[in-house]
């Protein structure tokens, strides 16, 4: 069995159980929560979107971000317009549809700020680990337990402190923010850890990255012929900021910050001018009050959209650096232009640092 395969069930499974949950919450006769805080009810359709939009995106049925983008929203709204069935008694409103889609775009930005660059160094290794790691049934298990002890956790943290600042938020509404915050922390975590040691087992054991044979060291897998370029192996120079040397730290740190901090200010602007965030002295020239769980919604999207624009930003700053790799040293900067490559790698005459050739330049690559 490829590895991956059984964890993408899993992950499906995951999926369909994720969408008969929110499908159910939101279609159950005459529900009636005793909610916080007015408009609540908007955060908790926002959060559930957000939650189905993120486990159904590697499911891998849809691989395109745009047509899942369309596709989540699609259900989004026929989900809110189900609601209008007679013998539902639900409420179908405008406003909790646009909660939805607000979930769903928070989802696409978290999607297109996280995604991949094939081209990255240890790419196939990561990819690899992440397909092995989701095998494990104490992968999910570890995730399960870490979860639960991130939303204990935040859920009191978040509870103590608002009750310590006495901000006027409702202990219920912190409670479930500290919780979603604490999960995604404890996740994160897990993973992280996860795959730091999964990477490290398969590069020691030089595994195939197609099919995760280990002792794959030669120009193709003995067990299922993939060929394997010696690049896979090419441990990817000391690095914090998207896989290029800390001296980039202008170009792929600060610069994408600032680009974040204009998004944001003009979000915000754009939010003021529409009434969403309130300004007293401008308030007789704007609309109507939006009620605050909606504004909590809105103030989500605005800061996932100038996290998302910092990230891909820094992202494409990285990846044009990488560009570079066969022609200027990445750890020195010397020129490497006469330098022959073998087998695909090549080493810096200065430095030693290892270096790959880019797949578009055949004639160094045969070297
Ligand atoms: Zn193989
Ligand atoms: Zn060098």
């Amino acid at each position: 069995m490829q590895p991956g395969a059984r964890g993408t069930l899993w992950w499906r499974a995951l999926a369909w159980l994720v969408l008969s949950i929110v499908f159910t919450a939101t279609h159950w006769p005459n529900l009636q929560l005793d909610l916080p805080m007015r408009g609540s009810d908007k955060v908790l359709h926002a959060v559930a979107f957000m939650m189905l939009a993120l486990v159904w995106w590697p499911t891998g049925f849809v691989r395109s971000v745009p047509l899942f983008a369309l596709a989540a929203a699609s259900w989004s709204i026929l989900d809110e317009a189900l609601q209008a069935l007679p013998f539902v008694h639900r409420h179908a409103g405008v406003e909790d549809a646009v909660a939805n889609l607000c979930g769903i775009a928070i989802a696409t930005l978290v999607i297109v700020a996280l995604q991949q660059d094939p081209r990255a160094p240890g790419h196939a290794v990561r990819t690899l680990a992440w397909r092995m790691v989701i095998d494990r049934p104490q992968a999910w298990m570890a995730c399960a337990a870490s979860s639960a002890l991130g939303a204990m956790a935040g859920g009191v943290i978040l509870v103590t402190a608002q009750s310590l600042l006495r901000q006027p938020i409702k202990p219920m509404h912190s409670a479930l923010i500290g919780a979603t915050l604490g999960v995604a922390v404890a996740l994160h975590a897990t993973i992280v850890v996860m795959m730091r040691s999964m990477e490290a087992r398969l590069r020691a054991q030089r595994c195939c990255p197609a099919c995760g044979a280990p002792g794959a060291d030669g120009p193709a897998c003995a067990a299922c012929g993939a060929a394997v370029p010696g690049s896979s192996w090419v441990v990817p120079i000391a690095r914090t900021l998207g896989g290029v040397p800390d001296r980039h730290w202008l170009r792929v740190g600060l610069v994408p910050v600032g680009i974040a901090g204009i998004v944001l200010v003009l979000v915000m602007a754009a939010s003021i001018a529409l009434s969403i965030r309130r300004i007293e002295a401008l308030q007789p020239y704007l609309g109507p009050e939006v009620d605050p769980g909606m504004r909590l919604v809105l103030d989500a999207v605005a800061l996932a959209m100038a996290a998302s624009a910092g990230l891909w930003w820094s992202r494409r700053a990285a990846r044009r650096i990488r560009e570079k790799e066969a022609i200027e040293c990445m750890a020195c900067g010397h020129d490497l232009r006469g330098v022959v490559p073998e087998s695909g790698i090549g080493r810096c005459s200065e430095c030693a640092e290892p270096f790959r050739i880019p797949i578009e330049d055949p004639v160094r690559r045969e070297g």
